[in-house]
């Protein structure tokens, strides 16, 4: 299925300010919130679609990214961002967006969720970056890569929870193993009542009497992994994927944080890449210019050849149209472009200034550029545009 447009989700406008996504958000969020739709899983996809957009339009780096590539920049391509994200996630971003208890007040003041209480499970892992480089074959194609990337990685002996064993994770004595505590505080309007994150558990509501050996508590450990990423063909140096929940692991048991690819492109050999189009300088002898020719040129897929019309001036440039770079976000395709240099001679043996000195007074050999010549400026602006 065809992801939606985040501006669209939250019915905002490309131009909208940081403040007006909030608002948008906070409006859509409050229709589909799922305590207000119980059962209603059509209301449920849409909650978690705009937290989704919210996630990444909130974020000045990921919008950005979002706005250049669309959903290939923020995703990484294979892996839809939704993977690493789950309801209790999403709740617990509410906290920062609308304050501490909104929900808790605009729902009668209850706490959410089926039974269980709504806390903090450890704390988020930190986002990695790791720098990717792609030859030209590759970005042109698009490629699958397998990457060992050293980070944290959840402790397998606790399960990330850090804790020794069951019996060794207490409910916690503060807050009763809500995360939360409730404060009463006056003001002039009345008597207030706030809730906060319980500071004995820092909201996990339990706390850990005998620690993990093998991660002595943080329920992570320093490791490795191999994690596959899709390339999307069209990527360019400096663009960078986004990878969600394959960062740092949490600790105890927190969610992972995202994996950052950073694009870095392998020089080619003969060609330059500029944008879309890729250039090439092409070295032909004097009497191919003047007689024509066949040749071959490299690509960025294998070979190709050209014909050199008999005549070609030095300078002159040949499209190869669609051989160029592919566009990450639309089906559009770059050319290749081909500069024509004529080599002159730098030795000569006397038998070839014999015949050149021949050749040096007729009046083909003397330039004559305004014959069907284009001038250099114009070729300059043809090649720019
Ligand atoms: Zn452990
Ligand atoms: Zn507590």
């Amino acid at each position: 299925m065809a992801k939606r447009d985040y501006y669209e989700i939250l019915g905002v406008s490309k131009g909208s300010s940081a403040e007006e996504i909030k608002k948008a958000y906070r409006k859509v969020a409050m229709q589909y919130h799922p305590d207000r739709n119980p059962g209603d899983k059509a209301a449920e996809e849409k909650f978690k679609e705009a937290a989704e957009a919210y996630e990444i339009l909130s974020d000045a780096d990921k919008r950005a990214q979002y706005d250049r590539f669309g959903h290939a920049g923020v995703s990484g391509a294979g892996r839809g961002f939704g993977g690493g994200q789950n309801m209790d996630d999403i709740f617990s971003q509410f906290g920062d967006i609308f304050g501490e208890d909104i929900f808790g007040s605009f729902f009668g003041g209850q706490q959410r969720g089926g039974g269980g209480q709504r806390r903090a499970r450890g704390t988020r892992g930190s986002n990695l970056r790791v720098k990717l480089k792609l030859n030209f074959e590759e970005i042109a194609k698009g490629v699958t890569k397998n990457i060992k990337v050293k980070k944290y990685v959840g402790c397998t002996t606790c399960n990330g929870s850090g804790a020794k064993d069951k019996n060794s994770v207490q409910n916690c004595g503060t807050c009763g193993g809500s995360g939360q505590v409730r404060k009463v505080t006056s003001t002039f309007l009345g008597q207030m009542q706030t809730v906060t994150t319980c500071p004995t558990c820092n909201g996990e509501g339990t706390t850990i009497t005998s620690k993990c050996g093998n991660c002595k508590g943080e329920g992570r450990v320093y490791g490795e992994e191999t994690v596959t990423i899709d390339i999307p063909a069209g990527v360019q140096e400096g663009m960078q994927l986004n990878i969600s929940g394959r960062g740092n692991a949490g600790e105890r048991g927190g969610p992972a944080g995202d994996l950052v690819i950073l694009i870095e492109e392998e020089p080619h050999k003969e060609l330059v890449r500029e944008g879309l189009n890729v250039a090439y300088e092409l070295h032909i002898s004097f009497t191919d210019a003047a007689f024509g020719a066949s040749v071959e040129v490299p690509t960025i897929d294998g070979r190709a050849k050209i014909k050199i019309p008999a005549g070609t001036q030095s300078g002159k440039v040949f499209r190869l149209k669609g051989k160029g770079f592919p566009a990450v976000q639309s089906y559009e395709k770059g050319d290749q472009l081909v500069q024509v240099n004529v080599w002159t001679p730098q030795t000569l043996s006397n038998e070839e200034k014999h015949i050149l000195e021949k050749l040096s007074d007729s009046p083909n050999f003397k330039p004559n550029p305004e014959k069907g010549q284009k001038s250099f400026f114009d070729k300059m602006r043809e090649m720019f545009s």
